[in-house]
């Protein structure tokens, strides 16, 4: 797999018109959306902060395509950004697609001049963040995406493969810099600094805020998860598993939205999951009703944290004693009944920096959806600015808490003893 130079005159944003044709001229997506291109039904969905989503419904079936644009959506034309974003989002789900299974959309067609991914229509999906505020369970969630990131990280690991081969795939990665410059940016530096691209709920968290940006033991700490988040090349990551990009059912979840893919560290993954779990917990109190104050919700939430890490971990582990063909921890080292004891012993302390990782990277990523440039629905929806600052401060203490007090958390049971205690109301 290799990155075409492709001309940037052939590329236009597609609109519900030339969509038609553009799908009609696949035979496969033809045959699978069914009756006549004229007679399909074309809407644009798309509701991220980058792209245009669009979703085909024929007389057969449906499909979803998604086309990146030349800029920001969010921000328009006035904040660029290369649209190779997608070629980068298609790659990534070519590479993890052996090793997860189901978890992902079904790919059906990439057009590297377009910039456009033509995909599976995930229905009746929703996105699980809209299914957190709406107070629904998904008995499932936890132990699908534990075993998606297990999957998906161990099998692009120095664990599981020969390094030649990772480092074409790093090399590969190494392309999609706009977007790694993204998350440098707007995860590890505007948050701690005063930047026209910031907001938060104000005036109610104005002395926080300031607060926070003075102090500089919590800077040093974000500041080391920035550097471990450029240095540390374990895995090919998603690089922005938050709870808008997984989308649900009842009983199946799916990830979406790889564009920041990259060569990083497995807890940036873990604690983008995490961490949206937390904020989901935190924003709990602005979606309480009088037929449902949250309470068991939130307890709900916690346990799906903790079920999350040990799902991972217990994959992790499992695929690890399988498929350890990497050049990561030779099998050869260790036989022998010693060499298996020291080598278990080595995977355990390996999980546990897996842990601390996956715990400041959540940290990193509650700060930035509440002092930085783009906010989570679960906060945004919460009409009542006062309210609304309330679970943020709740959810700004716990960050800090885990990214300055880190030995306070050794295990999932410590941080799912801790929230509760770390909470406004
Ligand atoms: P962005 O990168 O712009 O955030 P996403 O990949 O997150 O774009 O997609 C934006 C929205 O489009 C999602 O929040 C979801 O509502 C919808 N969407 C994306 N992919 C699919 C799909 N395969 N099936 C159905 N809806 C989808
Ligand atoms: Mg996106």
């Amino acid at each position: 797999m290799s990155r075409a130079a492709v001309p940037a005159s052939t590329y236009r944003p597609l609109d519900v018109e030339s969509l038609r044709p553009f799908l009609a001229a696949q035979a496969k997506v033809r045959e699978l959306l069914g009756g006549r291109p004229a007679t399909w039904r074309i809407r644009e969905v798309g509701d991220g902060n980058l792209n245009l989503v669009f979703i085909v419904e024929g007389a057969d079936g449906a499909v979803c395509v998604k086309q990146a644009l030349p800029y920001v959506r969010a921000a328009g034309p006035s904040w660029p950004m290369p649209p190779d974003r997608a070629f980068y989002e298609n790659a990534y789900y070519l590479a993890v697609a052996p090793h997860v299974g189901g978890l992902i959309p079904a790919i059906y067609h990439y057009d590297p001049e377009l910039y456009c991914t033509v995909m599976e229509r995930l229905a009746p999906h929703i996105i699980l963040r809209h299914g957190l505020i709406a107070g629904r369970r998904y008995p499932q969630l936890a132990r699908h995406l534990g075993e998606y990131v297990a999957r998906a990280c161990f099998f692009t690991s120095d664990l599981a493969r020969a390094f030649e081969r990772n480092m074409e795939t790093m090399a590969l990665f190494a392309g999609n810099k706009a977007l790694v410059r993204i998350t440098v940016d707007l995860i590890f530096a505007d948050p701690y600094c005063e930047s026209a691209r910031n907001r938060h709920t104000s005036p109610p968290l104005d002395a926080l805020v300031a607060q926070l940006r003075a102090d500089t033991q919590l800077k040093v700490a974000a500041a080391r998860f920035g550097q471990k988040f450029l240095n540390d090349t374990q895995a090919l990551v998603h690089g922005d598993l938050h709870s808008g990009s997984v989308m649900v059912s009842e009983t199946d979840s799916r990830v979406i939205d790889p564009e920041f893919a990259f060569y990083g560290p497995i807890g940036f993954d873990l604690g983008a999951f995490f961490g949206n779990l937390l904020l989901s917990w935190y924003s709990q109190p602005g979606h309480a009703t009088a037929a449902d104050d949250r309470v068991a919700y939130r307890q709900w939430i916690l346990e799906q944290a903790g079920a999350f890490w040990e799902s991972f971990r217990g994959r992790f582990l499992a695929l690890w004693a399988e498929h350890a063909e990497g050049d990561a921890f030779p099998r050869r080292m260790f036989g022998g009944p010693e060499g298996a004891a020291a080598l278990g012993a080595a995977r355990e302390a390996f999980m546990d920096t897996l842990f601390a990782d996956m715990l400041g990277f959540a940290a990193c990523k509650m700060i930035r959806r509440i002092l930085g440039f783009a906010h989570v629905l679960d906060f945004e929806s919460i009409a009542d600015a006062n309210l609304r600052a309330q679970c943020e401060t709740g959810a700004l203490a716990m960050a800090r808490l885990l990214l300055t007090r880190p030995l306070q958390f050794r295990a999932v049971a410590d941080v799912i003893a801790a929230v509760p205690g770390v909470a406004v109301r």
